[in-house]
């Protein structure tokens, strides 16, 4: 609404109700009004145990983070959150849920208290209008979000909502689905995918975990050929994953780790690059690659 619009709607209103209507109006407009252009990014997760270590992916995390403006709120597409159809989180504390097993209590007794933003999902809810999108009572932070968003904001200060991803739909429906949230990027949100493109963990090789860049010869060509194309903006070509041949058959087995870049790619503007940070293979068949997306 601008300014002359809110003054009509402020004359037509009772005095009560102007009073009411300019408190909610303002909530709203501190809440989503414009912003710069944020940034946008993909993290590559990885081991949960990353959440308790200070080391070189830890560390990028950190360094990203101090490049970004301090967002309002965060929309984390996370790998680990698959739905039939899209949900976003609505809840006003999102609890930490510790979706996995065999880990030490240590990394079970982490939470990341951020608190949820209703407003958020409405927004987002509102903003995409290919699909219905749910809002969800139920999930929480998963630890494909918070074991990476605890990196970026430890204070956990920063609302965070997460979208789910819709496994009965193709890469190009993400992708697609991915560009409806562009408007967010200028409302003050961060969105963040977590994910990783290089992810085969059936044929990890667990036993060279501690060697650093330990890498199976298709996971290192499969790992080239995807960063070439995010650098020359090939994103067809990314999209069709799954048309590029063995190596990228292995990187990619199932899609849920990979999906959230197409949606970071997919907001790539035309005067935007895309930088390439934690870029190292990981137990063979894993890769932490990271992407930040901003302008040229
Ligand atoms: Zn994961």
């Amino acid at each position: 609404m601008n300014r002359k619009d809110f003054l009509k709607t402020m004359a037509i209103l009772p005095i009560g109700a102007a009073a009411m209507k300019l408190s909610s109006l303002k909530t709203a407009v501190d809440t989503f009004g414009p912003t710069e252009r944020m940034p946008v990014l993909f993290l590559g997760h990885g081991n949960p145990m990353n959440a308790l270590a200070d080391n070189n992916f830890t560390q990028g995390f950190q360094q990203v983070a101090k490049t970004l403006p301090k967002p309002r709120a965060i929309l984390c597409i996370s790998a680990h959150w698959e739905t039939k159809g899209t949900f976003v989180t609505a809840m006003q504390k999102p609890p930490t849920i510790h979706d996995f097993g065999g880990f030490p209590q240590a990394l079970f007794d982490v939470q990341y208290p951020a608190p949820g933003s209703p407003e958020l999902a409405l927004e987002t809810q509102k903003l995409i209008t290919s699909t219905s999108v749910g809002l969800d009572n139920s999930w929480g932070l998963d630890h494909g979000c918070w074991t990476v968003v605890k990196f970026l904001y430890p204070n956990a200060d920063i609302p965070v909502i997460e979208m789910s991803i819709d496994y009965s739909q193709p890469a190009s429906y993400h992708y697609e689905l991915g560009k409806e949230l562009a408007a967010l990027r200028r409302k003050g949100v961060l969105i963040v995918g977590s994910g990783n493109t290089v992810h085969n963990l059936r044929l990890a090789a667990w036993d060279k975990m501690m060697v650093p860049g330990y890498a199976f010869e298709w996971a290192h060509i499969a790992n080239e050929k995807m960063k070439n194309m995010i650098l020359d903006k090939d994103h067809k070509s990314l999209i069709e994953f799954s048309k590029q041949g063995r190596e990228f058959e292995l990187a990619v087995p199932t899609p849920e780790h990979y999906l959230p870049l197409l949606y970071i790619l997919s907001l790539q503007e035309k005067d935007e690059k895309a930088t390439i940070f934690n870029d190292e293979l990981v137990a063979g068949s894993l890769n932490m690659m990271s992407v930040k997306i901003d302008k040229a």
